[in-house]
């Protein structure tokens, strides 16, 4: 591609970041009529990291099939939905629920596939849409005036657009450059996170299941959830835990029989291990409303509630149609207050988000003597009220409420 060529006319927007968010905006921005180049820092036939996404939600789905029909549906017949869930508390079950099958040739409540399968999908949607790809091109820092922003490459290329959208994940670039910061906590354990691919011949139920204090691994929280050709299993670790001992390949391989067959320790894909940052940024945009941030360049949640990609959808649709009529806009003041509008209704969603994620952490590690109080009072009276059996399934999700009226997550 011609470089000088593009960099010397200016771009009604730039997205930064070729991942599942940078991915979604640039759909949605094609939705709007606009042209879209993605600028990406790694080369396109890169290996992404394994044990990231896999929960898709309806909504997900739903604005996905909006913003490129057949999208919702493709990402769905990809995955998997699970008819069973459980939830063990000391080896005991403690409830359980059976799901309806889902009528065919309608968007299920959720799927269950990879990130790099999503990524996937949608890679495949941005090349049918016509969005432009720039790989193995590292943004370095940006120059931002009121109507205009100028970015600048590793290699000193320069590229100018109208608009730019930071969707350049957890490290972002474009969050730094525009001077904004990032504000919340950090998990105070680690989690184990294993993806193991599934035995096609002799494959364990779909079920996702949810232990409190497995037995087994003396009493340390283990959640196991199917994804299209295998599981995901995450271990949360005690704060006093050498994490090298469960971590790492040869790690997982020690403790992995305890909790499941032993030949799936044969079948390990991915492992990796967390402390979940739970933060938001103090601004979705720069002072002069012309860079906007999605996805992980703007938030950071703990992942249970799935609540990361899922919210980084929703982010880059709205920015999208902020975009658009930023570009439609009679006047610089009218142009800002869409941008002012997509910032505040994002920030709200996200501050949501990460409180919720915050309470699925407390619900499911708090170490308060109240929520283990709770824990176990609610666990010994589960037979008897079904409830309270609910109450401890949802830990590993967070509040079932929705966001603010007129925010979608
Ligand atoms: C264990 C775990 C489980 C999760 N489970 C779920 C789940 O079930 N459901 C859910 O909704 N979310 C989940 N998440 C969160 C989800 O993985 C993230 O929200 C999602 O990957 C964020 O996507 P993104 O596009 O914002 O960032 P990324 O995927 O990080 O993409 C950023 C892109 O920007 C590029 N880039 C970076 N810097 C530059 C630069 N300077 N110039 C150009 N390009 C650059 C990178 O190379 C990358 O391609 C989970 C996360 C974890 C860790």
């Amino acid at each position: 591609m011609n470089t000088q060529a593009i960099t010397s006319s200016i771009h009604p927007v730039l997205v930064v970041g070729a991942g599942p968010v940078g991915m979604t905006t640039a759909l949605a921005l094609r939705r709007h009529g606009l042209p879209v180049t993605i600028l990406e820092a790694e080369p396109q036939n890169r290996i992404r990291p394994g044990s990231r996404a896999i929960y898709i939600h309806r909504a997900t789905l739903q604005l996905l099939e909006e913003i490129s029909p057949g999208l919702g549906h493709r990402m769905a017949e990809h995955g998997v939905i699970w008819p069973v869930k459980r939830t063990f508390f000391r080896g005991r079950q403690v409830y359980v629920r059976h799901y309806p099958t889902p009528e065919p040739g309608t968007i299920p409540p959720f799927t269950s596939l990879p990130q790099v399968q999503i990524e996937r999908l949608l890679y495949d949607a941005c090349v049918q849409a016509g969005v432009q790809f720039v790989w193995s091109t590292q943004v370095d820092g940006l120059e931002v005036s009121e109507d205009a922003v100028t970015l600048v490459t590793a290699t000193g290329d320069r590229w100018q657009a109208r608009y730019v959208v930071g969707a350049d994940g957890a490290r972002s670039t474009i969050r730094r450059s525009s001077g904004i910061k990032m504000e919340g906590t950090r998990s105070v354990n680690a989690f184990v996170v294993v993806d193991i691919a599934e035995d096609p011949a002799a494959p364990m139920p779909l079920e996702r299941v949810f232990h409190y204090q497995h037995p087994a691994m003396d009493g340390r929280n283990v959640l196991f959830v199917p994804f299209a050709g295998g599981w995901r299993i995450d271990l949360q670790l005690f704060e006093t835990d050498d994490e090298e001992q469960y971590s790492g390949e040869a790690g997982v391989r020690a403790w992995l029989p305890r909790v499941m067959d032993a030949k799936y320790a044969e079948r390990i894909t991915w492992v990796s291990t967390y402390q979940f940052l739970q933060v938001v940024c103090e601004s979705f945009a720069d002072n002069l409303r012309r860079v906007l941030l999605v996805g992980e360049a703007a938030h950071l949640f703990a992942p249970f509630g799935a609540r990361g990609l899922n919210s980084g959808v929703v982010d880059a649709v709205v920015a999208a149609r902020a975009i658009s009529q930023g570009l439609q806009a009679g006047s610089l003041d009218e142009a800002r207050r869409a941008i002012d509008a997509f910032a505040e209704e994002r920030r709200t969603a996200a501050r949501y988000n990460r409180d919720a994620a915050g309470v699925a952490l407390e619900h499911i590690q708090g170490g308060s003597v109240g929520m283990q109080l709770k824990r176990y009072v609610g666990a010994s009276l589960s037979g008897a009220w079904t409830d309270l059996g609910r109450w401890l399934d949802e830990g590993p999700y967070g509040p079932k409420s929705g966001p603010p009226t007129g925010t979608k997550y």
